[in-house]
């Protein structure tokens, strides 16, 4: 059976190491194992790190960029190899595989600016003869822990900001598809990144664990569901850690009765439905405001799901392939069970759906349903997979109070074609990323993504310049020359530039 290494900067026996197994999503059999690391192998990957760090931090940012130029253009080169990679482990259909990578691409784009974001701050003449600066250093070895969902983008959120501003960087991916990050390892040495950069580590909550714990590592950032994060980010900083932890979400699409409902019904399908659901940012709740729009939007609801094409995630026709486990779909179909026991409509059914010649596939058919109230378990937490609840309102502020009340707050939409709603939702909202006719509106590389409340632990967001604030420390330094002629007397009370 093929077997999934770490990439190191050494030669390393996995004789005696635990190991995990890797499903192919459209049929459900194991295609691989990965070897899955301990805190002894840790030890020597922060060993390698801290060997390899202070030569690549003295490397000056513009040869840094260079190195983030020729790697863009490398996985440019591979994106092909890399989609069907990704699509056979995760399951997501190979269209949508491109768009993981070129989401992460759009961060390293961002890392090829890293010379003018480093620059730093200067003031001439603070006091007399005084001038300050301040600079922005490494961190030095910092730690990526990243889900199964998005396997290119979010280890490249993180690794492309930490490597260009001259840290080491270890990435943990999600064991359960675990082969796209080795790749991007390999891409990065041959882009010239100095052994020991960029290593990936295998593991689960053993490695997790070891991480959080190590007294070499300086920063972690992770992206999971939000009991991990918060457990990841409680041991972390209690462990003196620099901690960003992204959690799960429950987005909302507030439907306003003036809404183009055609251009609704085409975004809310990709959005709920698109890679089955398993997206952070996905939108499985729709609130149409007011009685007539939630009849219509019904109605217009149940043909295009009824549309919808489940396929293997190499059918280009196929609008969303299988979900990422025989574990997971379980769960998705339990949840289900649950909104039908709590009370809401099934209108549409996923359950039980079976692709022919691929009966072992976890595939969810989607499914809808109406009457949800925000007492129910089901609306209440994350179900991740290809479900979408509607969950009716009778006017503006009770659609506004959903989102805004949930324990997740990381993304939401509005639908209207009116400016003063729209303004007034994105002022008030409590999430942390809106869009106004937008269905996922994930932030462009050079702003930054996160969400609010249970969506996220730690102060800074991913990516942009809230990404090189986490990824490096401010060291300011005040300084003055004197020409020797005047020494005065000691000072014992606090300086003042005055
Ligand atoms: P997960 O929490 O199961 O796993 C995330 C990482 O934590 C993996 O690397 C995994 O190996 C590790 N891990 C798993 N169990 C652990 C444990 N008990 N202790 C320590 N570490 C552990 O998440 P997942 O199923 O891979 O990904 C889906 C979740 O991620 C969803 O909740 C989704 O909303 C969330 N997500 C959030 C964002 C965001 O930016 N907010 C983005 C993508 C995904």
């Amino acid at each position: 059976m093929r077997e999934i290494s770490h990439k190191l900067a050494f030669a390393h026996d996995t004789a005696s190491a635990r190991y995990g197994d890797v499903f192919d999503p459209n049929n459900g059999g194991v295609q691989a194992r990965v070897t899955l690391g301990d805190a002894a192998l840790l030890d020597r990957v922060v060993e390698a790190a801290q060997k390899a760090q202070p030569a690549w931090a003295a490397v000056n940012p513009q040869r840094r960029a260079r190195v983030m130029f020729r790697f863009k253009d490398l996985v440019e080169q591979h994106m092909d190899e890399l989609a069907h990679l990704l699509s056979s482990e995760h399951g997501k259909v190979i269209a949508d595989a491109k768009g993981d990578i070129q989401r992460g691409l759009e961060v390293v784009e961002f890392a090829c600016g890293i010379p003018h974001v480093l620059k730093g701050e200067f003031t001439q003449g603070a006091g007399t003869g005084i001038d300050v600066f301040s600079t922005r250093q490494p961190i030095g070895i910092g730690v990526g822990i990243t889900p199964f969902n998005f396997p290119a983008m979010i280890p490249l959120w993180m690794s492309a900001v930490a490597i260009a501003t001259g840290n080491a960087f270890i990435l943990k991916p999600s064991e359960r598809d675990p082969s796209v990050p080795v790749r991007l390892g390999e891409l990065f040495l041959e882009a010239g990144l100095p052994e020991g950069i960029f290593q990936v580590v295998h593991g689960d909550k053993e490695m997790v664990d070891a991480i959080l714990d190590h007294p070499g590592i300086g920063a972690v950032s992770f992206v999971g569901s939000s009991d991990i994060a918060h457990y990841v980010y409680n041991r972390g900083v209690a462990a003196g850690k620099r901690v960003q932890a992204m959690g799960g979400a429950k987005n909302h699409g507030v439907v306003m009765p003036d809404a183009d409902l055609d251009q609704v019904v085409n975004d809310l399908c990709g959005a709920a439905f698109g890679s089955a659901g398993e997206r952070c940012m996905a939108l499985p709740v729709v609130v149409p405001v007011g009685e007539k729009t939630a009849i219509a939007l019904r109605e217009k609801l149940i043909p295009a799901i009824a549309a919808l094409r489940v396929g293997v995630s190499t059918d280009a026709e196929a609008h969303y392939g299988p979900v990422v486990s025989a574990q997971h779909k379980a769960k998705i179909e339990q949840w289900i069970q649950t909104g039908v026991d709590e009370g809401a409509e099934l209108v549409v059914d996923g359950r039980g759906f079976t692709l022919q010649g691929h009966e072992k596939g976890f595939f969810v058919g989607p499914t809808l349903f109406d009457h949800v109230t925000p007492d129910m378990q089901a609306y209440k937490e994350e179900i991740f997979g290809p479900v979408l609840q509607m969950v009716r309102a009778d006017n503006f502020e009770e659609a506004l109070a959903l989102p805004s009340k949930h324990q997740y707050g990381n993304g939401v939409a509005l639908f209207t074609r009116n400016g003063h709603a729209a303004r007034e939702f994105a002022a008030r909202v409590e999430v942390g990323m809106v869009g106004i006719n937008v269905p996922i509106p994930v932030p462009v590389a050079y702003h930054t993504f996160g969400g609010w409340k249970r969506s996220a632990f730690g102060d800074t967001n991913q990516h942009g310049m809230e990404g090189v604030k986490f990824w490096t420390k401010v060291k300011t330094v005040t300084q003055r020359w004197p020409d020797g002629g005047e020494s005065g007397d000691s000072a014992f009370v606090i300086p003042t530039m005055g």
